[in-house]
C-alpha cells in the first residue's frame, strides 16, 4: 500500500477539500465584510476534476476526505460530489464542515450521499452574539439544522467554537452545558492568524480553560485512538458529550499533523500556517496525466514545512481560512 510520508516521518492519510470559497456568513476571524478577491469560477474545480484529484491521493494512502470550504453547502450538487468521493476503493472516511445555515435543507442528501461525519460551526447561542461574530442573524436556521442533522441519523455531530476573548468567552459554559444536554461534541479552538482577520482577533489560551471547565462540569479525561485529531478531550460521565480544545496557539501539535488541503482551483496546500503550495488544479488543465500529478503530490508531501510559525511570524499567511479551506 503506498504511503505519503513527509521528511519528519509524518504520514499523511487526511485531505481537506475546499469545494468553494465562498460563504454565507462573515465571521469576524475569517472573512472581511466586502471581501472581494474571490477565486474566478472559471478556475473552480469541476466535480470530475476534484475526484480525480481526490483519487490519487486516496491511491497514495489518503483515507480520510472532509469537505469544506467556505461554506460547502452553497456549492451546487455537493451531495452528487459527496456520493462520487464516497465510491473512491480505499477511501475510509468522508465528512463536512459546514456552519449550518443551509443543513436543515441538505443533511438527508448528505446522508444519503454516504457523508459519514458533520463538524458544524457555532461560535454562539446568543442570537445577538451570533450575529455580530457572524454579521447574520441565523442562529435559528443553524439550530434547525443541527435537529435535522441528528433526524437523519448523524452521530455525534462535532460543533466547533472558535473562542474569543472579547465576543464569546462568557458562554462557553452554556455551550457546555446544550452539548452535554444535547450529546454533541463541543470542540473549543483557538483562533489563528490567518488572514488579517484571524491576526486582529483575540483569543485565548485553551489548554487551561479546558482543565476549569472539565473540572466545573465533572467530565472526565477521555483518551482516543490514533487519528482522532489535535484535540485534548474530556467526557461526560454518561458518555453522551464530549469536550475538546484545539490549541494551535498554546500548544502546537504539528509533530502529529497528518493533513494538507485542496484549495477550490486545485491548489495543494502543505501547511495552514505556511505559504508553500503546488498549483495542482493547474498542472491537470495543462495535460498532466495522473502518473505526473502524483510525481507533483509526492514533491509536494515531501517539501511539507515542519510546523506552523504563527507564534513567530503571525503576519506571513495573508490568505483567508476560507481560502485555503479550513
Ligand atoms: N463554512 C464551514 C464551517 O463553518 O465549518 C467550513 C469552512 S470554515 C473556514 C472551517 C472552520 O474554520 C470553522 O470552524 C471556522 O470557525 C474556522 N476558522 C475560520 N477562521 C479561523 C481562524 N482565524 N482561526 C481558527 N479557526 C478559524
Amino acid at each position: 500500500m503506498p504511503r505519503l510520508i513527509d521528511p519528519f516521518q509524518r504520514t499523511i492519510d487526511y485531505l481537506r477539500v475546499s469545494v468553494t470559497d465562498r460563504c454565507d456568513l462573515r465571521c469576524t476571524y475569517c472573512l472581511p465584510k466586502g471581501f472581494k478577491g474571490f477565486e474566478e469560477p472559471a478556475h473552480w474545480l469541476s466535480h470530475a476534476e476534484m475526484t480525480r484529484l481526490v483519487g490519487l491521493f486516496v491511491a497514495l494512502g489518503v483515507r480520510k476526505v472532509r469537505l469544506t470550504g467556505g461554506e460547502p453547502l452553497l456549492r451546487r450538487g455537493l451531495g452528487d460530489l459527496a456520493a462520487g468521493l464516497t465510491a473512491l476503493p480505499g477511501l475510509q472516511d468522508l465528512s463536512v464542515s459546514s456552519n449550518g445555515t443551509r443543513l436543515a435543507r441538505h443533511a438527508a442528501e448528505l446522508k444519503a450521499a454516504g457523508v459519514q461525519r458533520l463538524n458544524i460551526s457555532l461560535d454562539s447561542l446568543d442570537a445577538g452574539c451570533f450575529e455580530r461574530i457572524t454579521g447574520r442573524d441565523c442562529l435559528g436556521d443553524v439550530l434547525e439544522g443541527l435537529r435535522e442533522a441528528r433526524r437523519v441519523g448523524f452521530a455525534p455531530i462535532k460543533l466547533n467554537m472558535v473562542v474569543q476573548a472579547d465576543q464569546n468567552l462568557d458562554e462557553v459554559d452554556r455551550m457546555v452545558v446544550f452539548a452535554m444536554e444535547q450529546g454533541f461534541v463541543l470542540r473549543l479552538i483557538e483562533p489563528m492568524p490567518v488572514g488579517s482577520t484571524g491576526l486582529a482577533t483575540e483569543g485565548v489560551d485553551l489548554s487551561a480553560l479546558g482543565e476549569r471547565l472539565a473540572a466545573r462540569h465533572a467530565l472526565l479525561p477521555q483518551v482516543l485512538g490514533q487519528g482522532a485529531g489535535p484535540a485534548r478531550y474530556w467526557c461526560s460521565p454518561d458518555g453522551r458529550m464530549s469536550l475538546g480544545v484545539i490549541t494551535p496557539m498554546s500548544q502546537h501539535f504539528c509533530a502529529s499533523c497528518n493533513r494538507v488541503r485542496l484549495g477550490v482551483d486545485g491548489t495543494l496546500y502543505l501547511c495552514l500556517g505556511q505559504n508553500d503550495q503546488v498549483p495542482l488544479g493547474r498542472m491537470m488543465r495543462e495535460g498532466l496525466d495522473d502518473a505526473a500529478l502524483t510525481t507533483a503530490i509526492l514533491a509536494g508531501i515531501a517539501a511539507k514545512p515542519e510546523r506552523h510559525e504563527f507564534r513567530e511570524r503571525p503576519q506571513q499567511v495573508v490568505r483567508f481560512m476560507a481560502q485555503t479551506g479550513g
